[in-house]
């Protein structure tokens, strides 16, 4: 049985974490529950899963949620970074499914990782701005981390059955490459003129995938896709040139790698995170899943094209951000944070998004090999110059 602290758990992914845990009562006993400010729906969590602790990140909605629960014995209840850490460390759980969105996750993650919990992540900003060092940690502290985003789950996927030293590579040297799918997002084949006038509703209706609002806009600009560059980086231990994006507009094959015979080895299925999510917490099991098959006959034809470079510039730049690395990954994320907030407040257009990242990216003095601390200094940086344009 697993012993599950799941972060994020009234979010896309952690909702669809506790669906598995529902399939499967037996495997599963779910210890920690931890969101920002949604008491509402972790109440009823808490009282489905009766969790031993929570931690609700926002203080008002902490003092809401002990009101709401009062009637329950057992259950401690935390707040603020201070509360994710304690819990993200506590002896009560032993697998982590880090599911909030943002580098606010950088912390708890490195939390669980030095008390010894295996990692199921899809929060990709954590490894996108800290990449270089939670790599090494698992080493360090002896424990696994398995990709949940769906691409990084194929591309694991892919890899199985190669003689090579646990989930996370180290660089294996029969990869030639990773074949990086994309959808290409509701804005595909539009330019950017076009694009300057579309609304918060037309960049959240996503042709194939229901996820999140920050990541849904993501896929819109495809920063997403530049974020998953550089998550995939880290998790494969490949170079910046040996990560080639296609964009392939069913959603079908969620990604492949290419080796160094010429075999090409992907994985194919319904655009579904249950799955992802559910291969890293049986990992290296295969579970029955109740969900729609795929019928390749319906599907009949799969598309692949080059991304446009030109009408998504954010996207774009990712590659040089890659590259440079450093604390530039940080900038283009953090940016990128900040201006999607801003953009589902109304408060600025969805072209200038991409316009925020690129300035706060081209001005930014990078720093190489940053510790924890100079990334979170360079986070609050970025937002205090975005803050005055
Ligand atoms: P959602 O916005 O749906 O959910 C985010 C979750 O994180 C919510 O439970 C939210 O709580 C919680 N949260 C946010 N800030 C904090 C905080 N400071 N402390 C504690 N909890 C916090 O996001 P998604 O589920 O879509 O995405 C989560 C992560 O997974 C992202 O990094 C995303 O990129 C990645 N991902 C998501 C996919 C998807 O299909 N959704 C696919 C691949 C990757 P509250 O509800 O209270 O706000
Ligand atoms: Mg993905």
């Amino acid at each position: 049985m697993k012993h599950l602290g799941i972060f994020g758990s009234t979010g896309s992914i952690g909702t669809q974490t506790l669906e598995i845990v529902r399939d499967y009562p037996d495997d599963f006993r779910v210890e920690i529950l931890a969101v920002s400010s949604n008491v509402a729906k972790l109440e009823h969590q808490i009282r489905e899963f009766r969790p031993k602790k929570v931690c609700v990140y926002k203080e008002e909605a902490y003092l809401d949620l002990k009101n709401r629960i009062a009637d329950l014995s057992g259950i401690e209840v935390y707040t603020g970074m201070e509360g994710l850490l304690a819990c993200a460390s506590d002896p009560c759980y032993d697998t982590m499914v880090a599911a909030v969105v943002g580098m606010i996750g950088i912390l708890p993650t490195m939390a669980a990782i030095r008390a010894g919990k295996c990692v199921a992540l899809a929060n990709k900003e954590t490894l996108v701005t800290a990449g270089h060092l939670i790599m090494p940690m698992l080493k360090e502290y002896h424990t696994d981390l398995y990709p949940v985003d769906s691409e990084h789950s194929a591309i694991f996927q892919s890899l199985q059955g190669l003689p090579y030293n646990g989930p996370v590579s180290d660089g294996n040297a029969a990869i030639k490459r990773i074949l990086l799918t994309a959808s290409g997002g509701p804005f595909r084949g539009r330019t950017l003129a076009e694009m300057k006038n579309y609304t918060v509703e037309d960049a959240l209706r996503h042709p194939n995938w229901a996820m999140g609002q920050k990541i849904t806009i993501d896929s819109a600009t495809m920063v997403n896709k530049g974020l998953e560059m550089m998550e995939a980086r880290w998790l494969f231990g490949v170079e910046p040139d040996q990560i080639t994006v296609l964009i392939h507009p069913q959603s079908i094959l969620h990604s492949a790698v290419e080796f160094t015979d010429g075999a090409v080895i992907g994985q194919m299925g319904m655009p579904d995170m249950k799955l992802p999510i559910q291969y890293a917490l049986f990992y290296p099991e295969r579970k029955q899943m109740t969900a729609k098959p795929l019928d390749l006959f319906q599907v009949a034809d799969l598309h692949f094209e080059k991304p446009d470079l030109v009408n998504f510039p954010a996207f774009a730049l990712a590659r040089d951000v890659m590259k440079t690395g450093g604390t530039l990954p940080t900038v283009y994320n953090a940016a990128n944070e900040y201006a999607v907030a801003k953009f589902l407040r109304r408060e600025i257009g969805f072209t200038e998004i991409g316009d925020m990242i690129l300035k706060a990216v081209s001005r930014h003095a990078v720093i190489s090999n940053p510790d924890t601390e100079t990334i979170l200094q360079t986070e609050k940086e970025t937002v205090s110059y975005l803050k005055t344009l």
